[in-house]
């Protein structure tokens, strides 16, 4: 069988240590695979003097899969996001992150089990029209919203609870308010929503979402919305399953997927071998998953990895601190390894 190739981009902060703990789990189930390395953001920065370097573009472009680490970007000011740009330069249109609570984790909740869709390439991250006036008392960005990327994300959702068999598509939005942006998004989705009679929707406003998710989140299945609510919506869920370390994130293009955490680069914990990899782990499986569309031993391989990283998490006796226990991201990669 030919080995297949990935792009792995190890990134900034924790990135490096649990995008290594994927990769020795990939190995460990015998996936085969090859990895081409290459640099993004702060690491690319430093290594090659650019943020994402053409090398790193062109090896995502001819493997069409990535497993991405978190990149750092500097809050209010500096250089722009390169997740976003990544997103945008592949198209990546779609952003699916699902959380599904695991056994043995300290969370709220036991029986989560919802996907938020976010559209990931437009909305109030498109960039457009980012300008702080010269006295600094004012500025302004623009969102924006196009009929055409508001039905091929809502597309995406409907078309995934049939291949999975789920029931329910909340439709997020604040057309009560942003009635231009997230009106236009809200009556395509509608319209969207007609040619799925099978699947039930559901319209929300996204404040009314917040508190309808920490109190009743099994009334949510999937979520579609736009991109700056996914963007919140999303870690909100990965609270309801015991934090941003169990949290994995698809983004996916017409031609090339790249896989991550949820979470960011986390430097509080950066350097201390204590970040949970379970995250970047799940974005492993997602990928598996996707891979498994044509290549059945790929799915079977998730599934291993799922199994045993279910089974050690509610063993609960070498997993990290975020977890309830006081093991180090390779021991619990470890003991992840030898449940496979
Ligand atoms: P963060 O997600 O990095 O961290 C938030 C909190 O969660 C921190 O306390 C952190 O220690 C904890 N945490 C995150 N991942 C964890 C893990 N795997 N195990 C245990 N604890 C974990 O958010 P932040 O600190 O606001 O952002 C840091 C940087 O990451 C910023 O530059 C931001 O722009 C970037 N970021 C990148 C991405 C991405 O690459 N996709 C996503 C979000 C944020």
């Amino acid at each position: 069988m030919t080995q297949r190739s990935i792009t792995v981009i190890p990134g900034d902060g924790i990135g490096p240590s649990i995008v290594e703990a994927a990769i020795r789990i990939l190995d460990a189930a015998g996936c085969n695979f090859h990895y081409d390395y290459a640099d993004a953001g702060l690491m690319a920065l430093e290594k090659h003097g650019e943020l994402l370097p053409q090398r790193t573009l062109d090896l995502i472009a001819n493997n069409k899969i990535a497993l991405k680490g978190p990149l750092t970007t500097p809050i209010a000011g500096g250089f722009t996001s390169i997740n976003v740009s990544l997103r945008k330069h592949f198209n990546l249109y779609a952003n699916l992150r699902p959380v599904v609570s695991f056994e043995g984790t300290k969370s709220r909740f036991d029986n989560v089990d919802i996907i938020t869709i976010r559209e990931n390439t437009e909305g109030m991250y498109s960039g457009a029209g980012q300008t702080r006036a010269s006295d600094n008392n004012s500025a302004e960005a623009m969102s924006i919203v196009t009929r055409e990327g508001a039905e091929r994300i809502t597309e995406f959702a409907y078309q995934l609870a049939v291949k999975e068999g789920r029931k329910k598509v909340t439709i997020v939005h604040k057309a009560n308010i942003l009635k231009s942006t997230s009106g236009l998004f809200l009556e395509v989705a509608r319209e969207v929503a007609l040619r799925y009679p099978q699947i039930e929707t559901n319209e929300m406003i996204v404040d009314a979402v917040c508190m309808n998710l920490v109190m009743y989140p099994e009334r949510f299945d999937i979520i579609v919305t736009t991109n700056l609510f996914g963007d919140i919506i999303s870690d909100l869920c990965a609270g309801l399953i015991g934090g941003l370390g169990m949290a994995p994130g698809a983004n996916i293009g017409k031609e090339v997927a790249i896989f991550e955490a949820v979470h960011g680069s986390a430097p509080d914990i950066a350097g201390q071998n204590i970040a949970n990899p379970c995250s970047v782990i799940l974005a492993a499986i997602q990928m598996l998953e996707h891979l498994g569309q044509q290549d059945k031993g790929m799915q079977d391989k998730a599934e291993l990895i799922r199994s045993a990283m279910r089974k050690t998490i509610k063993d609960g006796t070498t997993v990290t601190r975020d977890l309830g226990g006081n093991a180090s991201t390779t021991e619990f990669t470890q003991a992840i390894i030898a449940n496979l």
